[in-house]
């Protein structure tokens, strides 16, 4: 009988990816960390119980190549996703496909590659990245975000419906506002980052941000929930309340 489970990890180079990453290793998971940003990943490449890889979760092709090397997956995150600005008036058709295409499609590919072998062995945990920007909460400004992260929780729903009966678990994690380099950046996109900074801890009721490892909590957490499927988890410091 394997003794360590194996999770694979998308978006792992920096952020929540990479806060889980450290979390599962020392929960004693051998974890898969994979993205696109090799020099960044670099820095996983000498933690125990951690392999790297790229991946491009673009790639249906790559995705499934990928996973078929891989030793059996126990555990899928889900994470790699995109932010865009803006509304349904200004938002346009190459923001939608590629939110489309990050945010909904490669968890799709994903979920169909390694999906196969999760059933043969009647076990298996998949964790989506969702957001409360998603049919949990209208927030402003994140219309392309928005539709994609609502279609997470309609792929979660589906999926912890069609396999519930067959030891394959599927759940949500949808965060409110979470301190990564990319939340850095959109920030400073703003112009005025101090401003914009303030705005986004005035709408956390606990006044303040989200901190990566408090979203890695909750991925180990799902990961040994054995009596949760098909939830949406949100974790937004009171901002859904
Ligand atoms: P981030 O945006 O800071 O980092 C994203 C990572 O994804 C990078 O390492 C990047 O190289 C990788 N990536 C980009 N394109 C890729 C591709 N095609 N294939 C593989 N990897 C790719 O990370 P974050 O802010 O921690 O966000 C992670 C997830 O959490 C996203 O799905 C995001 O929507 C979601 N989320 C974040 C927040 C937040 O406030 N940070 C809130 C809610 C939900």
């Amino acid at each position: 009988m394997k003794l360590q489970k194996t999770i694979l990890i998308t978006a792992a180079a920096q952020g929540i990816g990479y806060a889980t990453v450290l979390r599962m290793a020392n929960a004693g998971f051998q974890v898969i960390a994979t993205d696109i940003d090799r020099s960044k990943l670099e820095a996983l490449s000498h933690v125990e119980n951690v392999h790297t890889a790229f991946l491009d979760v673009t790639n249906g092709t790559e995705i499934r190549d990928f996973v078929a090397r891989q030793p059996a997956i126990d555990v899928l995150f889900n994470c790699a996703g995109i932010v865009h600005s803006g509304e349904v008036l200004t938002v346009s058709d190459e923001q939608l496909n590629q939110a489309w295409q990050l945010n909904v499609m490669s968890q799709v590919h994903l979920i169909q590659a390694v999906l196969p072998g999760m059933l043969s062995r009647r076990e298996g945990c998949i964790i989506n990245m969702s957001s409360v920007a998603s049919s949990v909460k209208g927030v402003p400004n994140r219309c392309a975000y928005s539709i994609s992260k609502a279609a997470v929780i309609g792929l979660t729903k589906s999926v912890a419906a069609d396999y519930i009966t067959q030891g394959v678990r599927c759940n949500a994690i949808c965060p409110g506002t979470i301190e990564t380099p990319s939340l850095q950046q959109r920030l400073s996109d703003t112009g005025d980052y101090d401003a914009a900074r303030a705005d986004f801890i005035r709408r956390q009721p606990m006044g303040r941000i989200g901190k990566p490892d408090e979203i890695a909590d909750l991925v180990l957490y799902l990961s040994h929930a054995t009596f949760t499927t098909g939830q949406i988890h949100n974790i937004d410091g009171g901002w859904s309340a």
